[in-house]
């Protein structure tokens, strides 16, 4: 098919200091979260060739690592922020003045050439949400921030080509770590943050024959290293026997290569 049909991909930060994605489908460039300031993400979106113009931003929730930024870049972009009725809410003095669309989580929507639907994960934010970005000729699912794994997003993210995940902390690092109990207990619980060991039963769980990349975002600094979280989705996938699955952890404040599905 034509390059209309390409899906690009990059992370262009990843972690508990800022998070953002750029997503190209069907001629329509989205970014999923802004925890960058507007001047660092203009940056490094002059350094995809053809980036611009950006469709518009949606946001998973409204935590300043993925929502700090999204007012000052759509004024500086001109592109409007979608979002939950919860996420618009919280995010509340951010989008002030700001050009904003709702979404209704579970109800899929398009943007320009795309279909996205959110769906709700489990996370402790207001109105916390995944995203599935399709095409005719892909389909790409984003789940970060989550204390777990649902069947949700594992009947969603089943064949995808690109999965990009939370594998925020190695359990072990995590017990061993300076950080004080209450953000331990934090990380821990249901809604907060996923664990390398869990990314990977899920990544496991939705693995099949054809070819997938899997992106593991949100490592932690300090509860995490980034050859640890691969090798602990790599190990999992080779128990199984799975070969058709790639594996790219991006580092702690990090930015993927630029990734291209033809
Ligand atoms: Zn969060
Ligand atoms: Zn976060």
């Amino acid at each position: 098919m034509t390059s209309s049909h390409s899906f690009r991909l990059r992370i262009l930060r990843s972690g508990s200091s800022g998070n953002a994605i750029f997503l190209e489908a069907a001629g329509t460039r989205l970014i999923i979260d802004v925890g960058l300031p507007a001047e660092v993400m203009a940056r490094e979106l002059d350094s995809i060739p053809g980036a611009s113009p950006i469709t518009a931003i949606l946001l998973t929730h409204e935590h300043d690592d993925h929502a700090k930024g999204a007012g000052a870049l759509s004024r500086l972009l001109d592109a409007p922020v979608l979002a939950n009725a919860g996420t618009l809410a919280a995010a509340g003095d951010l989008l002030a003045g700001v050009s904003t669309e709702r979404f209704v989580t579970g109800v899929p929507f398009r943007v320009g050439g795309v279909q996205v639907e959110a769906f709700p994960v489990p996370h402790d934010a207001v109105e916390p949400v995944g995203f599935v970005v399709s095409d005719n000729g892909g389909r790409m699912v984003i789940a970060t921030d989550l204390g777990g794994v649902t069947d949700d997003l594992l009947a969603r993210a089943r064949d995808a080509d690109a999965l990009i995940l939370e594998a925020n902390y190695d359990l072990r690092l995590l017990s061993v770590s300076p950080y004080p109990w209450f953000l331990k207990n934090r990380i821990l619980s249901p809604t907060g943050h996923l664990s390398n060991d869990a990314a990977a039963r899920a990544v496991v769980e939705v693995a099949s024959d054809r070819p997938q990349t899997v992106f593991l975002v949100h490592l932690s600094d300090i509860n995490n290293l980034t050859p640890l979280a691969r090798d602990t989705v790599q190990w999992a996938l080779e128990r199984e026997g799975i070969a058709a699955v790639r594996v790219e952890a991006v580092r702690p404040n990090g930015t993927s290569p630029l990734w291209e599905m033809q």
